[in-house]
């Protein structure tokens, strides 16, 4: 067992799904962020536990040939990017090994893994950010929290976020110190200025501009939504959010509409979306379409078929199938959303889609006592999984099929598990990249019942 501050040479064998490292010490495993498989390198170790250790890279000896050259200068500092030290073609396959693991490993299982599907983009992918603000030497600047804190890494040209991003951030920076608006101070729930929120469809270009405040400023913004919109033309909406409280929740519950209309609107999957701040909305429009384009390949949907999308959000993904059934059946727990879901069914001229607001296992439950009876099923859970009741709701239904979409692969390997005690064959698993750069990874899984 390897001693604290212990300094010694390995080499780095694998990769976890935290972005670390792992090499061996003593014949226990190490974990080191900020290194890549191949690494030669001097480690010192700054925590030993029972059965594993982290250690601190010292010095690398020998560095691994999927080391790139990364340019972002607050890669370090602000954690938001694990894998910019590797070539992307290394991170698409660490990813995968960890989708590949999670369902061998925790699942137990051996269904076919299909190529993964890696982004074409992996710059400036995103649609949304969202940027805290700060004081720094009495002048506002906006950023992001060093990882598990709230210490503000200052920055204004995010390699995620689209170019156009930085420019607006810095105009209205720039509005503030002039104004001298006070920034918010979290720990005395004092000054106004919280956060800056932009959001920007992939396909429309639009533009909303949100200004979280702690209370109703209207007023003094007005001068900004001017200079705002004369200088970017893409600009169709600019809200305040006013958030109240003395909490971490980026977002309060009231918008005020400052200039331009409440929504932005976009498109996915060819439908029309109407995007508001506080509706959800996947942040990685184009390989989103590619993740629904494949739960639609797993689902395979007959004309007859009632589909039900649990977990449904703002009902993207049931309303990308809708063309394909008769009948689309969502559930999501979130009221708004489910009014977003409504909205886009409406928009798309939809006729055969309902959403509901529930828990997915609960509501769905009632759902088939009142008769419905789905053929196939879509789950798309956040990170934490279903519940044991859903999934027993689901397996009693026994629909045709199963598809889960799911953003932690180990949640979803359990679940499969799950599934497949009570008759389910796991056909086929698709990790897909919709968070390129980052330690996030999405995944598609196809079940059918068995005969
Ligand atoms: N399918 C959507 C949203 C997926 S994110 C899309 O692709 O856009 C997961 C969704 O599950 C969120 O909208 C969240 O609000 C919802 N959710 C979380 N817990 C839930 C529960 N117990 N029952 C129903 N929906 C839930």
């Amino acid at each position: 067992m390897p001693e604290k501050n212990q300094i010694f040479e390995a080499e780095i064998t694998d990769l976890t799904a935290e972005g670390n490292g792992v090499c061996r010490a003593d014949g226990m495993a190490v974990f080191v962020p900020g290194t890549a498989v191949g690494d030669i390198a001097e480690i010192k170790t700054v925590k030993v536990l029972k059965s594993y250790a982290f250690g601190i890279l010292e010095k690398i000896i020998e560095p691994s040939p999927d080391r790139i050259e990364n340019s972002c200068e607050v890669y370090k500092k602000c954690g938001g990017c694990l894998f910019r030290h590797i070539s992307y073609e290394a991170e698409c396959r660490t990813k995968n090994k960890l989708v590949r693991d999670a369902f061998e490993r925790i699942g137990g299982l051996s269904p076919e893994f299909e190529s993964f599907l890696s982004a074409e983009t992996t710059e400036h992918y995103r649609n949304k950010a969202q940027y805290p603000l700060a004081n720094e030497n009495g002048r506002a600047v906006c950023g992001f929290y060093a990882p598990r804190s709230h210490r503000l890494v200052p920055v204004t040209d995010c390699a995620l976020q689209p170019e156009i991003f930085s420019k607006i951030l810095e105009a209205v920076l720039a509005y503030i110190n002039e104004k001298k608006l006070p920034v918010y101070d979290e720990s005395r729930n004092t000054g106004i200025m919280r956060h800056i929120y932009i959001r920007r469809g992939a396909h429309s270009g639009e533009i909303m501009v949100c200004l979280v405040v702690r209370k109703d400023v209207s007023r003094q913004l007005s001068a900004l939504c001017r200079a705002l919109t004369e200088k970017f033309g893409d600009i169709k909406s600019i809200v305040m959010n006013i958030n109240p409280d003395k909490t971490n929740v980026i977002l309060g519950n009231r918008c005020m509409t400052l200039w331009g209309s409440d929504t932005i609107s976009d498109t996915m999957c060819g439908n029309k979306v109407n995007i508001s701040p506080l509706s959800f909305y996947q942040v990685n429009t184009l390989q989103a379409e590619r993740l629904y384009a494949k739960a639609l390949e797993y689902a395979a949907p007959e004309k007859s078929d009632t589909i039900a999308d649990l977990y449904c959000g703002a009902g993207t993904i049931g309303l990308s199938m809708a063309h394909k059934a008769a009948r689309i059946v969502g559930v999501e727990i979130i009221p708004q959303a489910v009014e977003n879901a409504k909205c886009n069914a409406a928009l798309n001229s939809i006729p055969n889609a309902e959403f509901y607001c529930g828990d997915a296992g609960e509501f769905f439950g009632k759902l088939r006592i009142d008769g419905c009876s789905p053929d196939i099923i879509v789950i798309d859970p956040p990170r934490k999984g279903c519940s044991a009741e859903t999934i027993d709701v689901i397996a009693e239904t026994a629909p045709r099929k199963i598809v889960m979409i799911s953003c932690n692969p180990a949640t979803a390997a359990r679940d499969a598990k799950l599934l497949a005690d009570k008759g389910y064959s796991v056909d086929k698993v698709c990790g897909v990249d919709l968070f390129p750069r980052t330690g996030h990874v999405e995944c598609a899984v196809s079940m059918s019942r068995k005969k």
